[in-house]
């Protein structure tokens, strides 16, 4: 495990985590061999099955699966099962999460990649004493688009691009507006929205955005909103993530494509077909 885990700090250092972040390892021997790493966005009952099923012998997650205080690990809550599991099958748990997201390149240069940005450069820099010229780490990613597109047009664009949920794309803002420059932030994006403003881009994509935040960042004539699930922003990473792992020695990286968005059903109402000839005419 000690060559995995040296390539994730190399790339994602855990001090350049948020301080109420918990990353790093979470449960595993140092010491152990690990062969086969499963790359997944959360840790969840349906990916730690996936990984007891393919084999893996680590799990490297986005989202930490103990965030809060923890005065229990017992097997009968959700997440005491899952480290009893873990625990049994002899399988170590890593992860670099807003490590990883203000790391460059990160979990939205993955995702700026998806739209092909180019001239990237971050949508909020760290907090302090890291404007060395060259740094270009920060929350978010900001590039022109190859092409303008309209607002509608980059939507549907999304919808195409990003893994597929159930949730999909949707956008708020003026369908027709032209989009050329665009800020992306994978995960959830309501406290950005006043850098996406500050930064002067035509779109800002993230996830998780709020009715209030959304309504009155539009009505002070704010960047026009695009809002995926918030898996679908994260999962482009988990492929760099595993590009990065094959780096190490003798170990074979997979990735996790279940989707573990938790919105399962998404319905519109029918479109309704106004060009029926009017009958009472
Ligand atoms: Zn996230």
């Amino acid at each position: 495990m000690t060559d995995v885990v040296a390539e994730l700090e190399r790339r994602y250092p855990p001090s350049w985590a948020e301080e109420w972040d918990r990353v790093g390892l979470v449960l595993g021997e140092p010491t152990a061999a690990v062969r086969r790493v499963l790359c997944v966005v959360d840790v969840v009952p349906e990916t730690v099955a996936e990984a007891l099923a393919v084999g893996a012998d680590m799990i490297v997650a986005h989202h930490p699966l103990l965030l809060r205080g923890v005065s229990s690990v017992a097997p009968t809550t959700v997440k005491g099962r899952i480290v009893h599991q873990l625990i049994r099958a002899g399988v170590a748990l890593y992860v670099a999460h807003t490590n990883a997201d203000v790391a460059s390149p990160g979990v939205s240069d993955a995702l700026a990649a998806r739209f092909g940005l180019t001239g990237l450069r971050p949508l909020q820099r760290p907090a302090a004493g890291s404007a060395a010229h060259g740094d270009e780490r920060g929350i978010g990613r900001i590039g022109e688009l190859p092409r303008p597109m309209t607002l509608a047009e980059l939507t549907r664009h999304a919808a195409a691009v990003l893994p597929v949920t159930s949730w999909g794309v949707r956008a708020a803002g003026d369908p027709g507006r032209m989009v050329r420059t665009l800020a992306v932030s994978g995960g959830s994006g309501d406290s950005f929205l006043g850098a996406a403003t500050a930064a002067g881009v035509d779109a800002f994509l993230t996830s998780d955005l709020r009715h209030h935040p959304a309504s009155e960042h539009l009505a002070a004539d704010g960047p026009a909103l695009i809002d995926a699930a918030h898996w679908a922003t994260e999962r482009p990473w988990l492929d760099d993530l595993a590009a990065l792992l094959r780096e190490a020695p003798g170990v074979e990286t997979l990735v996790s494509d279940l989707d573990t968005d938790p919105w399962t059903v998404h319905a519109a109402a029918p479109v309704v077909d106004d060009k029926e000839p009017d009958r009472e005419g």
